[in-house]
C-alpha cells in the first residue's frame, strides 16, 4: 500500500481536478478498514444547552426551539432496540445540558452496558467537561468521547464560541488522558474560514492523533446570529474528508447527516472520498425536529429501522458494505491505546 508524503497529499489535495485525490483516499480506506462502512447508532438525548455558538441552531439565546431531555430509560431502550437490530455501537449526543449530571448519564451508560453484556460500544457527546468527568465516565464502561473542535483558526474559533481554542484543545487532552478514546471534527465553510484554515484543521486532527474524526459542512440557519452566510459548496467538506483519510488512514472518518442535507448524495461522495463510517439517527421520531443544529436536516420521519434500511441502500450503490461490528479505535484493536 503506497503511503504518501505531507508534500505529495498537499499536491493532490490542491489539483484543480480532485479525481486522483479521491482515488487515493478510497484506497487508503480499503487497505485501513477493507469494504466497511461501520454503523454507529446515533441517540440524540437532549436539545438543551447553556453555551451560545454562533452557528448553532439549539444554542441557548434561540427561543424558539422545543427544549426535551429524554428519560433515562428512554434512552436505554432505544439503545436496546437498536441492539437487537445489529447495532453494536450507540453515541449518545446532546448540547451541555447542565440539569443532567454526569453521574447520571453514566448510569444510563452502565444500565445499557449491563442490558447488552458488555457488548455495545458507547460514545458519549455532550460539551465540554473536567478531566474527573472523563476519569468517571471511563469507570462507568464509556468507550469514547467525541468533542469537535469546529475550527483550527484561534480568532474565528472565539468569534464564534466566546472561548479559547486552547480550552478546547485542553478537554481533547483530557479526553484521552483519562483512557477514552477520543473522537473530534470540525466544519467546513465557515464565514471568515480560508483555503488555509481547511487544509490546518486537517492537520490539527493529525496532530491530535484523533481516533474519529468528521466534518460537518456549515449550513447558516434563520435562528442564529449566522443567518443569512453564503451556503459554501459541500466540496470544501467531500475535498476534506479525503485529505483526512490521507493524513490519518487509521481513523474512524463519518460520512456525515450535515452533508446528506446539503446534497442528496454528500454521505455518498463522502464514502467514496474516504469516510467509513455512517451514523443512523435512532432518536424518537416525536423529538427528532426539536434537534436542528441546522435547517434542512434530513430523515426527521424516519425511524432507526428505516434509516437503517436506506443506509445500507447508499452504501451498496457506491460499492462498500454495511458493518454492524463495535469499530472501536485501529490502535486500541493494535492493544496500544
Ligand atoms: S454547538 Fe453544541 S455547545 Fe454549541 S450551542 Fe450547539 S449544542 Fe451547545
Amino acid at each position: 500500500m503506497k503511503t504518501f508524503t505531507l508534500d505529495e497529499i498537499l499536491t493532490l489535495y490542491k489539483k484543480k481536478d480532485p479525481t486522483e485525490l479521491f482515488k487515493a483516499a478510497w484506497d487508503t480506506t480499503t487497505a485501513n478498514h477493507g469494504e466497511s462502512v461501520y454503523l454507529r447508532g446515533l441517540v440524540e438525548f437532549t436539545n438543551k444547552c447553556v453555551i451560545n455558538c454562533q452557528y448553532c441552531g439549539i444554542r441557548r439565546d434561540n427561543k424558539n426551539v422545543n427544549r426535551y431531555s429524554l428519560e433515562s430509560e428512554t434512552i436505554v431502550d432505544v439503545c436496546l432496540d437498536g441492539f437487537n437490530k445489529g447495532l453494536r455501537t450507540f453515541v449518545l449526543q446532546g448540547g451541555e445540558d447542565r440539569d443532567i449530571s454526569v453521574k447520571d448519564i453514566c448510569q444510563t451508560v452502565k444500565d445499557i452496558k449491563r442490558k447488552t453484556d458488555n457488548e455495545a460500544a458507547i460514545t458519549l457527546s455532550f460539551g465540554s467537561r473536567t478531566l474527573d468527568e472523563y476519569k468517571l465516565m471511563k469507570d462507568s464502561g464509556v468507550d469514547r468521547y467525541l468533542l469537535r473542535f469546529e475550527t483550527s483558526d484561534q480568532e474565528l474559533y472565539y468569534r464564534l464560541r466566546g472561548m479559547p481554542l486552547a480550552d478546547r484543545l485542553k478537554n481533547l487532552e483530557d479526553i484521552r488522558t483519562a483512557g477514552l478514546q477520543v473522537g473530534s471534527g470540525y466544519m467546513t465553510g465557515l464565514p471568515g474560514e480560508s483555503e488555509e484554515t481547511r487544509i490546518n484543521n486537517a492537520l490539527l486532527s493529525r496532530d491530535l492523533e484523533l481516533d474519529m474524526v468528521g466534518i460537518g459542512p456549515f449550513i447558516p440557519s434563520d435562528e442564529t446570529p449566522l443567518a443569512g452566510s453564503v451556503q459554501e459548496p459541500i466540496d470544501y467538506a467531500i475535498k476534506g474528508t479525503a485529505l483526512l483519510r490521507l493524513l490519518l488512514p487509521k481513523a474512524h472518518i463519518p460520512a456525515t447527516t450535515a452533508a446528506g442535507s446539503l446534497k442528496p448524495t454528500g454521505r455518498e461522495d463522502m464514502i467514496k472520498a474516504g469516510a467509513n463510517v455512517l451514523m443512523p439517527n435512532l432518536t424518537p421520531v416525536s423529538v427528532k425536529k426539536d434537534y436542528l443544529l441546522y435547517p434542512g436536516k434530513i430523515c426527521l420521519d424516519e425511524t432507526g429501522t428505516q434509516c437503517i434500511g436506506c443506509m445500507s441502500m447508499r452504501v451498496k450503490s457506491v460499492g462498500r458494505k454495511i458493518n454492524f461490528s463495535r469499530a472501536d479505535a485501529l490502535r486500541l484493536m493494535n492493544g496500544k491505546i
